[in-house]
């Protein structure tokens, strides 16, 4: 999905650091030095204007969207699944999209952004138990093992970035392996393992409408 919108500005509307532009996010962030602004003036935007109850469900639900880069469409799609899961809706619907492919491989830090993600999956450059995928939706299952296609130029700039990098905090939930550039499911993620801060019922009651 291509975003429009200059990717800061969402962050900004959030008020939240969603990540959007990858790496570069933890060197240059305007959003951290908005954060030494004097307490007077954060007050004052805060009752700046008056929200309804919607525009709170709205917001959440968008961050939501941007942090994992999906459309509308597609969004809605995961509600619907998590839906029709026994647990409760909020957190299926989260732990849904923390299992899509492009997210697990965004999750390696091996890539600078999940629209990179996306491209190599689209590409045929992610094989999942030795088997292609191209579907970024694809939900992961313990004991996967998701490795990126080695014959590629790709394959070896990235294995030199990773050679070269400090560590990374990785998804905790999979074991990487920084020779061969493929990791394991070990376990699958539950709720505390999403780093986004949401509330989640606030999108239940956006969809339930
Ligand atoms: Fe911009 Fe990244 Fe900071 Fe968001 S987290 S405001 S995308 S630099």
């Amino acid at each position: 999905m291509r975003l429009r919108t200059p990717v800061c500005k969402i962050c900004r509307r959030k008020g939240v650091k969603l990540f959007l532009k990858g790496e570069k996010c933890k060197t240059s962030c305007p959003l951290d030095k908005e954060k030494k602004k004097s307490f007077f003036s954060s007050r004052k935007s805060r009752f700046r204007k008056r929200v309804s109850e919607y525009w709170f469900q709205l917001q959440e639900k968008e961050k939501v969207r941007n942090f994992y880069g999906l459309s509308e469409r597609q969004l809605r799609g995961c509600f619907r699944l998590a839906e029709k899961k026994s647990g409760i809706v909020g957190e299926e619907f989260l732990l849904l999209l923390e299992k899509r492919l492009d997210n697990v491989v965004y999750g390696l830090r091996i890539t600078p952004s999940r629209r990179m993600v996306r491209q190599i999956i689209n590409h045929g450059g992610i094989f999942v138990n030795n088997h292609r995928v191209d579907r970024p939706s694809y939900q992961v299952k313990v004991n996967d093992t998701i490795a990126l296609r080695t014959k590629s130029k790709l394959y070896v700039r990235l294995k030199e970035a990773v050679k070269k990098e400090k560590k990374e905090e990785r998804l905790t939930w999979l074991e990487f392996d920084p020779d061969t550039l493929s990791a394991k499911v070990t376990r699958l993620p539950a709720r505390a393992d999403v780093t986004i801060p949401v509330t989640e019922q606030l999108i239940v009651d956006f969809y339930s409408k």
